[in-house]
Formats: C-alpha cells, sequence, structure tokens
C-alpha cells in the first residue's frame, strides 16, 4: 500500500497479524494504551482529570487498573474520585432530609419512615445516582470513539483499495461482537452493490471461519476417545478452544 496514510497504518496492520479478529487486536491495543494514559493523567493536577473523577470506570476497567504494576496513580486516582462520589452522595442525602448530622441513626431512620413522599423520591435519585455511576467508564468511552475511527478506516480503505480488501478477505474473519459492529457500520459506508457484495463476502470469511473452528473442536475432543490416543493433533487443533473462545467470547 504506497499511498498509506499514517491513521491507516494501524488498521492495515492489523490485518496482517494471524488471529481470529483483527478489531479485537486493535481494542486490545488500544485498551492497553489508555490504561496508561489514564494512570498517567491521574498523578496530574486534580483538575486536569476532571473526566476520570466524575464518571470513574467499569467493573473490567477498574480490575485492569488495579492489577496494573504501579499502583500510587491508581490510588490517587480512586482517592478523588471516592471524595467526588461521597460528595454527591452526601448531597442527595442531605437535600431530602436536611440532616445537620447523620450519625444520629436512629432519628434518620424514623424520619425515612414517616415521609413516604420524600423515601420515594429519595430513592429515585440513588437509582439515578448510582445508575450514572455504573454506566459509566472513561476508557470504555475512549475505546468506543476510537473504535469507530477505525471501522471508518476499515470501510474507506474497503472502499478504495483492493489490495485492502485481498487481506481482509484472506484473514481469519471476526469475532461475533466485532462482526455485528462490521455490519451495522457497513450500512453507513457501502451503498445498494456495493453493500450487498460487501455482506455477502464478508459472511462467507465469517462462515468458512466458524466451520474450520467446528472442524478443529471436533478434532480436539476426538482425542479424548482411547482408540485416537496415538493420533498426531496439529497446531491448530491444540489451539482450537483458544481461538474459538476468541471468536464466540471477544479478546479478554
Ligand atoms: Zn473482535
Ligand atoms: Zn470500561
Amino acid at each position: 500500500m504506497g499511498d498509506e496514510k499514517i491513521y491507516m497504518i494501524p488498521v492495515n496492520d492489523a490485518f496482517s497479524v494471524d488471529c481470529e479478529c483483527a478489531f479485537c487486536y486493535l481494542e486490545n491495543n488500544f485498551e492497553k494504551q489508555c490504561l496508561e494514559i489514564v494512570l498517567g493523567e491521574s498523578v496530574m493536577e486534580v483538575d486536569s482529570r476532571l473526566e476520570t473523577n466524575k464518571k470513574g470506570f467499569c467493573s473490567r476497567h477498574f480490575h485492569m487498573l488495579l492489577e496494573q504494576k504501579n499502583k500510587l496513580p491508581y490510588g490517587l486516582m480512586l482517592e478523588t474520585h471516592l471524595h467526588e462520589i461521597k460528595t454527591n452522595f452526601e448531597k442527595i442525602l442531605s437535600s431530602h432530609f436536611m440532616l445537620l448530622n447523620f450519625q444520629k441513626k436512629e432519628g434518620f431512620l424514623k424520619r425515612i419512615l414517616n415521609n413516604h413522599t420524600s423515601k420515594e423520591a429519595l430513592l429515585n435519585n440513588l437509582l439515578q445516582f448510582l445508575e450514572n455511576i455504573n454506566s459509566q467508564c472513561v476508557i470504555c468511552e475512549r475505546i468506543n470513539a476510537r473504535m469507530k475511527n477505525y471501522f471508518d478506516v476499515f470501510f474507506f480503505m474497503w472502499r478504495t483499495k483492493k489490495e485492502f480488501q485481498q487481506k481482509v478477505l484472506s484473514s481469519k474473519g471476526f469475532c461475533f461482537y466485532h462482526f455485528c459492529d462490521l455490519l451495522k457500520f457497513s450500512q453507513n459506508h457501502l451503498r445498494s452493490k456495493e453493500l450487498d457484495n460487501f455482506v455477502e463476502k464478508i459472511c462467507k470469511i465469517e462462515l468458512d471461519a466458524i466451520s474450520r473452528l467446528y472442524q478443529n473442536i471436533c478434532e480436539f475432543n476426538k482425542q479424548f476417545d482411547y482408540r485416537n490416543a496415538n493420533n498426531v493433533v496439529s497446531f491448530e487443533v491444540r489451539n482450537s478452544l483458544i481461538n474459538a473462545t476468541e471468536k464466540l467470547g471477544k479478546y479478554k
């Protein structure tokens, strides 16, 4: 690809990798970058990481951040994020009960039980607050935006570069998550005949990939039959559990 632009390189390179899904490869790499960037940002001034303080992360990314080697950046990030949560939580509670003293538990509970409307409104606000916290993730948002870019580049290259098309068609297809995304995005990028042609070709390589994995899994399972104990098992068959999992379950 002689006239390759810088933004095309990652997508083009991903389709040169021998894997079950080039988009998983891209997403996995970008996710690693995001983890590093977010932890890098956490050692900066509090003001410069307002987004992280406010939104936090999904459970997957909280746990991935926890597993990173350097603990201080994560600790700093948690410190300000927890402070933000605590402040907002207190605001919701105090706006309902105008409580001056949260420590007086008995009086607090009595007031809740005596005021039905206030209780319902409190519950709604709390649920809204918790749903917001649980549904937002700075890393997921960045990944989604980046993946959308990668799909844009994919379709641009698919339409304009025959070599790239060939590369895609000789790949092993896509995991089912990205296969679904790919078909969804194809409707925004391709028209009538071009779209039909794309869907037909992509479905063919996807079906080939599934058939290949199915065969390999069958072979894998046959090994456990004592009559096949001496059979030589190919690399593809030995790896078939991993490959099938990647195809069906996205990267981990
Ligand atoms: Zn994938
Ligand atoms: Zn996330």
